[in-house]
């Protein structure tokens, strides 16, 4: 049995085009179902879905052969366990530093100003400063980034952004880009061994799928 972890949401949705150039298909759609383990066409593949943050702990301890997750995830996680074979050039964005519109960040940098960042991104953010040998007080958040600076509970935020849209509905401003982020497929170190004959084409197959959308 092949067990491939994913999550809800565009992962999935971004996943599913690949699985079926590997002949995988889904016989149950997670938005409507509220089952957690999904049987496919296949008798020997299944998925299990999980939230994204989730996904690499799934991998590394073996409850899932294969799982599909963001480099954003993936950097805080640090990949312990984890083989990381392949981009898949999915859920593509970039994780940036956001200020509020009338906010000075690099007048405050150049103040030697100690900032308060808010993100969901500890570790990330605090290589990213860190590197730069700014100094800044990291508050962790769960979700809905963009309204630390909005009520005073941050002067940045360290989260991702694709189109801009959110930032722009916050009156908010991207100020750096820090890396970016796509999703991988990771595998389980020993599944990757010991699973090999069962794995190999379906790694294979996604490999292709990506390489022939890139033209
Ligand atoms: P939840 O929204 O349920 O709290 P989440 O934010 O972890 O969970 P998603 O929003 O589905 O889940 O994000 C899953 C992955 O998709 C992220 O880890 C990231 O790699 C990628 N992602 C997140 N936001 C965007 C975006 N705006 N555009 C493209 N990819 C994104
Ligand atoms: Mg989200």
């Amino acid at each position: 049995m092949i067990t491939i972890a994913l999550s809800k949401g565009r992962i999935f949705e971004e996943t599913t085009p690949l699985l079926k150039a590997a002949g995988i298909y889904p016989l149950e759609d997670p938005e409507s179902s509220r089952k957690l383990i999904l049987s496919t066409n296949r008798e020997d593949v299944r998925l299990i879905i999980v939230r994204a943050t989730d996904v690499p702990t799934y991998v590394q301890y073996g409850a899932a052969d294969l799982g599909v997750a963001g480099k954003d995830v993936l950097n805080e996680h640090g990949g312990a366990g984890l083989y990381q074979p392949l981009d898949l050039k999915i859920a593509n964005c970039k994780m940036m530093v956001a200020v509020r519109e009338d906010f000075d960040y690099f007048g405050s940098i150049r103040r030697g100003a100690r900032l308060k960042v808010v993100t969901k991104y500890v570790k990330t953010a605090r290589e990213h400063f860190a590197e730069k040998g700014m100094h800044v007080d990291l508050i962790k958040l769960y979700g809905s980034m963009e309204l630390g600076p909005l009520v005073g509970l941050a002067d940045a935020i360290v989260d991702l952004v694709s189109t801009g849209g959110t930032l722009r509905a916050n009156n908010l401003k991207a100020v750096e880009e820090i890396m970016n982020i796509s999703s991988r497929l990771v595998v389980n170190q020993a599944s990757h061994k010991l699973k090999r004959i069962l794995l190999s084409p379906i790694i294979e197959s996604f490999s292709n799928a990506v390489e022939k959308k890139q033209d």
